[in-house]
């Protein structure tokens, strides 16, 4: 198992057939997750295509997460905690700036997203909006967004299935507000 550590993030690759366990060690912290076509870095993962095929806001076990060239990129195999968000971008610095009202440096998805992405040549513009797995948006009927405290509990996790090579970007977010106040590690691991 991987370590993630809080407020940070990582990247790797995904043979095709290959699976991803992503879990919450210790409970209520959101992991933001991108991903691209490791043959063709700009296929990449789209909420869009995903929320139109599934016919869904909410993408768990049996679901798959679609590329914006409209192909399967990963399956959800198995999902024990079942609230995971894809309507909110990343948290980057400007999200800090504009609805937190702090003009200092903060650590950011967005950020810990793209620094690790650069290995592969992705660069900033190219992050598109992550699966946010953990993250609890709740909506109501007139449109209204927010964002609540994780459901998931120690151990909660997701298991996914690689449709194709994939790169794969993960992170340990670093909201305030998505995280319940306090920031925690986030663990991976690769299964044949
Ligand atoms: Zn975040």
């Amino acid at each position: 198992m991987e370590v993630i550590k809080k407020q940070t993030g990582a990247a790797f690759t995904l043979k095709k057939g290959q699976k991803l366990k992503v879990l919450d060690p210790l409970g209520e912290q959101v992991s933001d997750m991108v991903l691209f076509n490791a043959q063709d870095t700009r296929e990449k993962i789209s909420s869009g295509k995903t929320l139109d095929f599934e016919e869904n806001i909410l993408i768990t076990k049996g679901n798959f997460l679609w590329s914006n060239r409209s192909r399967k990129m990963m399956e959800i195999l198995e999902d024990t905690n079942g609230r995971n968000d894809f309507l909110l971008a990343p948290c980057s610095p400007e999200t800090f700036q504009i609805m937190y009202n702090n003009p200092e440096y903060h650590p950011s998805c967005f950020e810990n997203l793209y620094t690790n992405l650069e290995k592969f040549n992705i660069q900033p513009d190219d992050v598109p909006t992550a699966f946010n797995i953990f993250m609890n948006v709740q909506f109501a009927a007139d449109g209204k967004l927010r964002v609540d405290p994780p459901l998931s509990k120690a151990g909660d996790y997701l298991l996914f299935q690689a449709q194709m090579d994939l790169i794969v970007a993960l992170t340990a977010c670093s909201a305030e507000d998505s995280n319940n106040g306090s920031f925690k590690p986030i663990h991976y691991e690769i299964l044949d």
